[in-house]
């Protein structure tokens, strides 16, 4: 078994990189990649971790980009570009290439984000939310992201978004942060074409995170049908290797399918639990939301392969 999304407290996880890595190994994984958003800054300590635990550690990224061929349409119709988050793997680390610069943009654009996600939410009634007290809850400046502001706006504000569960976790996402919130500051202005062909030569492999979550949020299975072959075919054609098939947020069923049309479209059905620790506390390393996922260790073979 491994799992090829993971995410630490270098971006929006709980678990430090050396936590992780023993989670992961007592777990019996054999392989892991940590993909922290926009930033490989935990690359160093898990290497650590994992040579010492005798796992497999492949280098890794979870890249927030723009998806203009798809465009996101709003409740009166109109479009908006669509944000994406794309996995990228053995990606080069120096900080002087430039992949890495335009990660270093990317945490820029989330910076600048942050401040204006803080000052939306003061003017929407979240008065005493500030950046230092989100910020306080990342255990690295370049890694606040949302979860932190959820976990802020629970604690200074419960009598807007109420006592934290897993269910009103969500629900802030659907009516704050997410696209479709009211709070929803968009991010990046960088768009998948343009990071692909900066890694051009660098031999990163790309892979489309959770799929549903960034094209069909409201799937099912006879819309994954009609919908998902285009959108995998265009993915293909503009020099994304994998689709995350394996997703853990999803049942067996709907990985079966969606398995079968990424092997349609000549794309590797890559695999991940998207584990945060108490930033997604319904979702368990490795095994993911449903506790059934299994990502093939072949998965990672087709991935090397296709360096
Ligand atoms: P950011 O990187 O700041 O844009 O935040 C993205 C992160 O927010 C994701 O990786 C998830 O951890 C979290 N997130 C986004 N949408 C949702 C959602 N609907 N439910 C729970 N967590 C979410
Ligand atoms: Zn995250
Ligand atoms: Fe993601
Ligand atoms: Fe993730």
């Amino acid at each position: 078994m491994i799992d090829l999304h993971t995410h630490s407290n270098f971006s929006d996880g709980s678990d430090s990189p050396a936590q992780l890595a023993t989670r992961a190994h007592d777990l019996g994984l054999r392989a892991i990649s940590l993909t922290d958003h926009d930033t490989t800054a935990s690359h160093d300590q898990m290497a650590e971790a994992c040579e010492r635990l005798d796992l497999e550690l492949i280098a890794g990224v979870e890249i927030s980009l723009l998806d203009n061929t798809f465009p996101r349409r709003g409740g009166g119709g109109e479009s908006f570009a669509r944000g994406v988050h794309v996995l990228a793997y053995f990606l080069p680390l120096e900080p002087e290439h430039p992949v890495q610069q335009l990660l270093a943009r990317l945490r820029r654009e989330r910076a600048e984000r942050n401040a204006r996600l803080v000052r939306r939410l003061n003017e929407l009634g979240f008065e005493r939310l500030t950046l230092e007290n989100v910020s306080a809850r990342a255990a690295h400046a370049e890694g606040v992201g949302r979860p932190h502001f959820a976990a802020a706006m629970f604690e200074l504000h419960p009598e807007i978004v109420g006592e934290r569960t897993g269910e009103s976790w969500s629900r802030l996402f659907v009516d704050w942060l997410g696209s479709t919130g009211r709070a929803y500051v968009a991010k990046t202005t960088l768009t998948l074409e343009e990071f692909v062909a900066v890694a051009q030569g660098s031999r990163t492999v790309f892979s489309l995170a959770h799929p549903l979550l960034n094209y069909l949020p409201e799937y099912s299975a006879a819309s994954i049908e009609t919908e998902m072959p285009a959108i995998l075919d265009s993915l293909r054609q503009r020099g994304v290797a994998g689709v995350e098939a394996y997703y853990g947020g999803t049942t067996a069923a709907t990985r079966a399918l969606m398995v079968k049309l990424t092997r349609d479209a000549g794309l590797i059905p890559t695999g991940g639990s998207d584990y945060h620790g108490l930033f997604k506390q319904d979702v368990s390393l490795g095994v993911g939301h449903s506790g059934d996922l299994r990502v093939p260790d072949e998965i990672l073979d087709e991935l090397k392969a296709a360096r």
